[in-house]
């Protein structure tokens, strides 16, 4: 069983909370093993799903290298090509887009901090029908577990790390938020694993409004 996340209002709310995208707001699992098992079968490669959600939450071409694939001809835009055609079956995690409405409605601002490219990450986000105010891809600067996309976003939103949190579900997710100096918070309905030192975690997506509860007492919209 996992620890519960420590009583609302033990630590000041965020007044922007980050989140991961696949496994933290979007359950992209299913286009991920569509399009890996696609594109196996046409460049018959041997590498299974389960070996490349393992390094889950880093860029794409890292993954493929870890893999031993980083020389295959063509996979990564095959990959690319294959995911937009089975992006339909990506869906928000249940209780989600009620959870972004609410910390909105608290005066925290929301933000996405992901591996994923811009092209693929800016549909997925804007389905979700609540504003972002920022949305941060390697397209610029390294990936994770680099903080360099985490500290970008506090630099367009005008935020201290200490008035933020990023919300991820990968081990990639908590060493980034670790290096930009940010609280993290750990999505136990995503893909990862829990690595040391324990984070705080939130067993479903109702708990992320249960952060920002202090605002919404002081009615600081
Ligand atoms: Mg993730």
């Amino acid at each position: 069983m996992l620890s519960n996340p420590p009583p609302a209002g033990s630590e000041p709310a965020p007044g922007l909370m980050l989140f991961d995208l696949d496994g933290v707001l979007v359950n992209s699992l299913p286009v991920m093993r569509a399009a890996w098992e696609a594109v196996s079968t046409q460049l018959e490669v041997r590498v299974p799903f389960e070996a490349y959600v393992e390094h889950l939450g880093r860029p794409f071409d890292e993954i493929l290298t870890l893999l031993g694939l980083g020389d295959t001809e063509g996979f990564a835009q095959a990959y690319q090509t294959a995911a937009v055609r089975f992006s339909h079956l990506a869906r928000p995690f249940p209780g989600v887009e009620q959870a972004l409405r609410d910390i909105v409605a608290a005066g925290c601002r929301l933000g996405v901090v992901t591996s994923k490219s811009v092209t693929r990450a800016r549909p997925m986000v804007d389905a979700l029908g609540t504003p972002f105010a920022v949305l941060r891809t390697p397209d610029q600067g390294r990936g994770k577990p680099s903080p360099d996309s985490l500290l970008l976003a506090l630099v367009e939103c005008g935020t201290d790390p200490a008035d933020a949190l990023y919300v991820g579900d990968m081990a990639v997710d908590q060493e980034a938020a670790q290096r930009a100096g940010l609280r993290y918070a750990h999505a136990a309905w995503g893909y990862g694993a829990l690595t040391e030192p324990l984070p705080l975690i939130l067993q479903e997506p109702a708990q992320l409004v249960d952060l920002v509860r202090e605002r919404l007492a002081k009615g600081s919209v």
